[in-house]
């Protein structure tokens, strides 16, 4: 059994069974669920570590993040393999993943080395003014299953690069990769309570985290639902809390769009990692001009798409993460048959040589914005396609939306891609690319619902992991 990481020592508990979506006869491993007390030790050892860390020397900060993207990138092969049998990822994607967690540790490392603070002059006579940063203390990390090893690690090492400690909590569905990620960061360096690991259920673990006065700051990543309730307990305890929420997020095509490039850019956004991105479209919305032809050729392109084990080598789709997730898409598929949208291809359960939980890419066609598949979160390889009359008609679709994570453009007009650069209700704007599919070194993170409080990832990290002091120094 693989344990929980608690003041350095691995520390046993109530064995889960983790089980392979492409192959539900397969057992990934057995992993310990933290309960109260367990979580609870973690934030007492973290709390005790945290004030030595603070005043660590920034090359001790430097050395143990650049050996864990080091060993991250050398094993990428490995650990990308564990990432696609336990999430279901395909395997390019998963070694993919890897080495993304691999760069983010290393960015961050030199973030920790990276000057910070400024120094301004008073507007008082003789006062020099001091603005520097401090680490917050004890990090509560929340994460979803979707990007086991990629949002750990843009949580954990921007926390660990700028001094505070961590307690992390990974999603119930993918501990592999979690111990994995914890077993590189047992041993680089850390002193011992600075990294904290409580795998183990979000209404036990999770809630322990928020509800407990010695957890300084919530950094969390899920769905809207919880993230509301995340929210509330960090409003009721005045602690800082970062969400990172679910998405609806629209790509629009115009008469002239490159065709083919649109319809590779509306599969890739839609249906690769089996839609299980809070960046991926699931709203196409397409100009009248073009709409027949791009239907036409994006239904075909969907039903070419190799549906099938994460781990064979031709496969480009691979399963739903569990059977929930496969109920909730067999269910969204009634739904939007039942309110009227026309089903083109795919949304059906698919039998394998393997027992797992497979399922075809699904476009609708003919929607409009007002049915439930083009407001609420699915999170599967599910399409709705939705006519518009003209461009100021596709950006008002687009914008009608509670999320706004990453938008959408593909178009060969360089007044509609900075209009709709300026307009587009979203964190985040791609123009003739897929809406999912982002740097690490830059800012991540969305608006409306979709995202509450700092940004995540690039140098803007630091705003949410650190607390800013200005001092006046009269000499
Ligand atoms: P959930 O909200 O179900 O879970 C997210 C995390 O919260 C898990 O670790 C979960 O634990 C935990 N949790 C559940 N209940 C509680 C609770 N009461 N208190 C504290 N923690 C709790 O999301 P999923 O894991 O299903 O992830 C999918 C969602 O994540 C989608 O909505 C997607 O859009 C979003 N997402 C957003 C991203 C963004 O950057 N905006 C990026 C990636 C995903 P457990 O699962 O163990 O119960």
């Amino acid at each position: 059994m693989k344990r929980n990481l608690v003041g350095g020592e691995w520390v046993a508990g109530d064995g889960h069974e983790n089980r392979n979506p492409s192959d539900i006869s397969d057992v990934v491993g057995i992993y310990a669920h933290a309960d109260v007390q367990t979580t609870e030790a973690a934030i007492v050892a973290a709390q005790r570590a945290q004030g030595d860390w603070a005043h660590a020397t920034v090359q001790r900060r430097f050395d143990a993040l650049d050996f864990i993207g080091s060993e991250l990138l050398r094993r990428k092969d490995e650990l990308g393999a564990l990432l696609s049998r336990e999430e279901g990822k395909t395997l390019p994607e998963g070694i993919a993943e890897v080495a993304r967690a691999g760069y983010i540790f290393k960015f961050h490392a030199h973030q920790a080395i990276a000057p910070q603070g400024e120094l301004a002059s008073s507007v008082r006579p003789g006062i020099q003014v001091e603005v520097t940063r401090e680490p917050v203390g004890v990090i509560g990390i929340i994460a979803p299953w979707n990007f086991p090893m990629a949002i750990p690690a843009w949580k954990i090492a921007p926390a660990l690069a700028h001094g505070n400690s961590v307690v992390f909590k990974p999603a119930e569905a993918v501990p592999g990769c979690a111990w994995a990620l914890a077993e590189i960061i047992s041993r680089s360096g850390l002193p011992a309570g600075v990294f904290n690991l409580a795998m183990g259920s979000g209404t036990v673990v999770g809630q322990t985290l928020l509800n407990d006065s010695r957890v300084s700051a919530i950094s969390f990543t899920g769905s809207a639902t919880t993230g509301r309730n995340v929210a509330r307990a960090a409003a009721h305890r005045m602690v800082p809390v970062q969400l990172e929420m679910g998405g609806k997020n629209p790509m629009v095509v115009l008469d002239d769009a490159d065709l083919e490039l649109a319809v590779e850019c509306a599969i890739q956004s839609a249906f690769y990692s089996t839609g299980q991105r809070c960046t991926a479209a699931s709203r196409i919305i397409v100009t009248r001009g073009v709409y027949a032809r791009f239907r036409d050729r994006l239904v075909d392109r969907a039903r070419e798409l190799r549906v099938g084990h994460a781990l064979a080598a031709d496969t480009q789709i691979g399963p739903v993460v569990d059977a929930r997730q496969l109920d909730q898409d067999l269910r969204y598929i009634d739904i939007g048959k039942s309110e009227g949208a026309s089903l083109a291809c795919g949304g059906e359960r698919l039998v394998k040589d393997t027992d797992g939980y497979f399922f075809s890419p699904a476009v609708f066609v003919d929607c409009n914005n007002r049915m439930r598949i083009a407001r609420e979160e699915i999170f599967g390889p599910i399409a709705a396609l939705i006519p518009a009359a003209d461009y100021e008609e596709a950006l008002s679709i687009a914008n009608d939306t509670p999320f706004g994570l990453s938008s959408g453009i593909c178009t060969t007009s360089l007044r509609h891609a900075k209009h709709f650069q300026r307009h587009a209700q979203a964190g985040m704007v791609m123009v003739n690319a897929p809406t999912a599919g982002v740097d690490y070194h830059v800012p991540f993170g969305g608006t409306k619902g979709s995202s509450l409080g700092g940004r995540e990832q690039g140098t803007l990290a630091k705003d949410f992991y650190t607390k800013v002091k200005t001092t006046y120094v009269c000499a």
